[in-house]
């Protein structure tokens, strides 16, 4: 497997980007669709409202990581499943890196806080389903969407990325990971 990966990032006015881009609403009927829908404590539904995760700051840097793969990779993945187990295990890799990142960036930025790709602290799976509370709830950060963020609206306006879906089962081009810090 081969791929590259770069980065955009912009910083934008919080409350600018909250109008813009905050409709929690209209994006928790898309989450409804997605089988961690309620499977994840970092996923909705919540007990609270998903708003108030993002309030208060004054200031949102908005980062998207691309992961772009070479043509010999995706012609390699001949199914939708090897197709899908190669993006999923290039997205891994990259997260591995980009996670610490994210922390130190939260760490060195007094009252900030970063959100995520999907959560991936527990290995083991996530406690949701049987009932018990998160492992870690002082280091779980959401994602954008899971808190009502148009993610593909600000990649595409604030990034010029469009965020890719196979719709053949093939590999895309491309993979974005779209993270952001609120400060
Ligand atoms: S930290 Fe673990 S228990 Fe908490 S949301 Fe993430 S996967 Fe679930």
């Amino acid at each position: 497997m081969n791929y590259t990966v770069t980065s955009k990032e912009i910083t934008i006015g919080a409350d600018d980007f909250i109008r813009r881009y905050r409709d929690a609403e209209r994006i928790e009927a898309f989450c409804r669709e997605c089988p961690s829908f309620g499977k994840m404590w970092c996923c909705p539904p919540f007990d609270f409202d998903p708003c108030t995760v993002s309030d208060g700051f004054k200031t949102v840097k908005l980062m998207g990581t691309i992961i772009e793969f070479d043509e010999a990779t995706r012609t390699a993945c001949k199914t939708p499943e090897q197709a899908s187990a190669t993006g999923r295990e290039a997205m891994a890799q990259v997260w591995k890196k980009l996670l610490p990142r994210m922390y130190e960036m939260e760490r060195t930025t007094p009252g900030s806080r970063c959100f995520m790709f999907r959560c991936s602290l527990c290995p083991e799976g996530c406690t949701r389903p049987v009932g018990n509370p998160c492992r870690h709830p002082g280091k779980m950060r959401h994602s954008l969407e899971a808190v009502g963020f148009d993610v593909i609206a600000m990649a595409r306006d604030l990034l010029s990325v469009e965020l890719e879906w196979s719709t053949d089962g093939s590999l895309t081009k491309h993979i974005t990971i779209v993270t952001a810090l609120f400060f």
